[in-house]
């Protein structure tokens, strides 16, 4: 590589020669399905959303996957290229690219067993344990079917404008189950050995490229972790690499873990670039240009890879829907001005999960590009926005960002709010960033900051417009001893008043119950910031070796003994989030964390917490009890405006705290200021 010498992150921005055509930088948009994809209506705003991220300075983007045939489809009538009517509505997508001088390829997924209707089909009939349906096993003549089918998708894609195709080969999808011996029992010639498991595989890329012809480019996504029992090996890792070289990939994309694998690959606690090591671990073994991928998100983390040559590009998928700029941002230098994604997936993610349209928690625009615009406004107003919590700092960035004159006051020394809070569990330290990129835009949209400063009624005269953006204030609880000493609130604990016994409770298993758990589990530095220990608690092979990566899992040893209480019957944690709970929980059950549904508390005295389960009384001889019992909203300054004949927006916690977290605290700020 010709690093650039004129610029931030040379690595980051030397062109790519694929030789018969050139990216721009190093750049991929990873592939992210955001739900625009399945229906034709919806094109339009796939294309706005994807020319945002063109304009953005990605070099080459990715569509969300689009499925070969009907039985290929994630799920009933979802994304789909197998006719020739379905090619104009692409038409769109790759125009608008184009437009700002950027590539796109189209995904081809075919979601194998993880089909989520009863049409799937797979190598061999064997149910996932993530999916209610089982599959059929596909004959022979269905296998040489799918790969006439993966042909003629990307034959399709090609006349829709695309310049290659994403062969999604890994994730746990069909082209990854017939490599692993785990969902490959086939005794044909599709099966058996490692050269006839990967053999679909093969073939799928040689058709692609004899049917798209030389000037097409072609990624491969290879699973480099399968992170599951029966996954591949290493030297079977390898060996497909070369024989999807020979078949004529222009580039392999690395993919990480199936999508039931039980070792977390893109959450927020998984540290960044964990698993660039396994790119980088390939690269002396093929000649194609490799990128590595997962919880890359910011460009000096992107430019360390790149230039301790362990890949040749690097995927940024979800930090692309937090910030469309970061390619221009990056080359520019002004990597503090990123809004950076958190790796929450509470926008993105989960909302796929349930089946509504992705966003982004940081970034509420993502995939709404044409429906929230911050136009720029025709009467500048006086506006005063009172609370520098997530809710509050986006209302003021945004009415700035559109021309008026915001002040913003806030009680606290320092703006965040709760995320001041939030950032100090282990595994949230991405939540710094959040508040880096808050005060780097107060500054640029030219907020007036008043920090230290209570607002009274008083102070909110002669402004235009008031937002009130007070936020919370913790629930208490009120059984007997709720006054004794011991107990205490999260605040008290998170923010280091108190420290904690070694027998601790924890009062209610919301979001900030799990999280306190963590705090008091935890001591000394936070894994999610050294991949080593992080993979030895998940049980990650750290030399990549193993059948499917695994090894024996080694958590450390708990810092405090923990009990994690709430009364509703059932399992705590059932409503944390949809992607990323399971982490939460098999996170603290690792740490010997007792957690217990259907609890009534009946008391704290001297001795500790005294509780009712299952109609029988325990006494937990615990130190310290830590109410973590949900929210109230803080609305007394709303009252008193409201009070005093003024007119208020009332935002965020301090409108509803029921179920309140930051996604909706910062859509609702910046709806507000979009109208305002
Ligand atoms: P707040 O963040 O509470 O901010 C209100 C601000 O108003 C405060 O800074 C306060 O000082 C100020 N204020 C109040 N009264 C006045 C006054 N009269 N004058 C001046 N200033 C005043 N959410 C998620 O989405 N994902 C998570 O992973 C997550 N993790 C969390 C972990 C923890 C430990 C905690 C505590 C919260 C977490 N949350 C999470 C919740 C999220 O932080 C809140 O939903 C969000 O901060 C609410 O934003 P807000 O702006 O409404 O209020
Ligand atoms: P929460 O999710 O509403 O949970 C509150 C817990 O307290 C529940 O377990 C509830 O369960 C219990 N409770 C309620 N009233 C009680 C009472 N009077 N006495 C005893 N227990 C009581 O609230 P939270 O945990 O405070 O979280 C606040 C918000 O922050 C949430 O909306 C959450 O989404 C957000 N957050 C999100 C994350 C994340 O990772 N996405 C992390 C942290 C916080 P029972 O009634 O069954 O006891
Ligand atoms: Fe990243 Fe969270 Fe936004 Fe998803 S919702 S892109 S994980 S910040």
């Amino acid at each position: 590589m010709t690093p650039a010498t004129d610029i931030a992150y040379p690595h980051l921005f030397a062109p790519l020669d694929l030789g018969f055509t050139r990216l721009r930088n190093r750049v991929l948009m990873g592939s992210m399905h955001t739900g625009l994809e399945d229906h034709a209506r919806d094109f339009p705003k796939l294309a706005a959303y994807f020319a945002e991220r063109a304009e953005g300075g990605a070099a080459l983007l990715v569509t969300g996957g689009f499925a070969p045939n009907v039985v290929g489809w994630l799920a009933p009538f979802g994304s789909k290229l197998s006719w020739p009517w379905e090619v104009r509505r692409h038409r769109q997508v790759t125009a608008a690219v184009h437009g700002h001088a950027a590539k796109i390829c189209m995904q081809l997924l075919h979601a194998g067993r993880y089909g989520y209707h009863p049409l799937q089909v797979a190598p061999s009939k064997l149910k996932a344990p993530i999916n209610p349906f089982t599959p059929r096993a596909l004959s022979a003549r269905g296998v040489e079917r799918h790969i006439a089918d993966y042909a003629r998708a990307a034959r399709l894609a090609r006349e829709a404008g695309y310049d290659g195709v994403e062969v999604m080969g890994s994730e746990g999808y069909l082209i990854n189950e017939f490599i692993a011996p785990r969902t490959n029992q086939r005794t044909d010639a599709w099966g058996g050995d490692a050269a006839r498991r990967m053999r679909f595989a093969v073939e799928i890329v040689r058709r692609i490229r004899e049917t798209c012809g030389p000037d097409f480019i072609i990624i491969y996504r290879l699973s480099l972790l399968d992170l599951v029992e029966d996954g591949s090996n290493w030297q079977e890792i390898v060996q497909q690499a070369k024989a999807i070289e020979a078949a004529g990939a222009t580039i392999i994309n690395s993919g990480i873990g199936w999508h039931e694998a039980r070792v977390p690959t893109i959450a927020t606690s998984v540290p960044r670039a964990a698993f660039a090591g396994v790119t980088a671990k390939l690269k002396p073994h093929v000649g194609l240009p490799l990128i590595a991928t997962n919880r890359i998100n910011m460009p000096e983390v992107a430019e360390a890879i790149l230039a301790a040559g362990g890949a040749d590009m690097v995927s940024l998928a979800r930090p692309l829907l937090a910030d469309p700029q970061w390619p221009n941002k990056a080359r520019a230098g002004k990597a503090d001005a990123i809004n950076t994604c958190i790796a929450c997936n509470q926008a993105c993610l989960d909302h796929v999960f349930q089946n509504k349209r992705a966003s982004c928690l940081v970034n509420p625009r993502a995939a709404h590009e044409t429906e929230l615009v911050y136009r720029p406004t025709s009467a500048p107003k006086r506006i005063a926005v009172v609370g520098a919590g997530p809710a509050g700092l986006a209302c003021a960035t945004v009415a700035a960002e559109r021309g008026h004159r915001v002040t913003l006051f806030d009680a606290a020394g320092e703006i965040g709010g709760q995320f001041n809070v939030a950032k100090r569990i282990p595994g949230k330290e991405e939540f710094h960033e959040t508040l880096r990129y808050f005060r780097h835009k107060l500054v640029e949209t030219g907020v007036e900051l008043r920090l230290g400063t209570v607002a009274g009624t008083e102070t909110l005269t002669g402004f235009d417009e008031v937002v009130v953006a007070t936020g919370i204030v913790p629930r208490t609880v009120d059984f007997p001893g709720a006054n004794h000493p011991m107990v205490v609130s999260y605040l008290d604990v998170l923010l280091g008043r108190v420290r904690a016994a070694d027998k601790v409770a924890v009062i209610g298993a919301g979001g900030i119950g799990f999280d306190v758990g963590e705090f008091l589990v935890h001591e000394g530095e936070s894994p999610s910031l050294d991949p080593a220990r992080w993979m030895a608690e998940w049980g990650v092979d750290p030399d990549f070796e193993a059948r499917g990566s695994l090894a024996r899992p080694r958590p450390e040893h708990p810092a405090r003994h923990v009990w994690l209480l709430q009364r509703s019957p059932g399992k705590p944690g059932a409503r944390l989030g949809k992607t990323t709970g399971w982490i939460h929980r098999a996170t603290l059950k690792a740490k010997g964390v007792k957690m217990l549904g259907g609890v009534e508390y009946l008391g704290v005295d001297d001795a500790g917490l005294r509780i009712r389960v299952d109609g029988s009384e325990q006494l937990l001889d615990v130190g310290t009890v830590v109410v973590c019992a949900g929210q109230e909203p803080r609305r007394e300054l709303a009252d008193a405006l409201r009070a005093a004949g003024r007119s208020v927006h009332v935002i965020g916690g301090a409108d509803v705290a029921a179920e309140l977290d930051a996604k909706r605290a910062i859509d609702q700020g910046s709806r507000l200021a979009a109208e305002l």
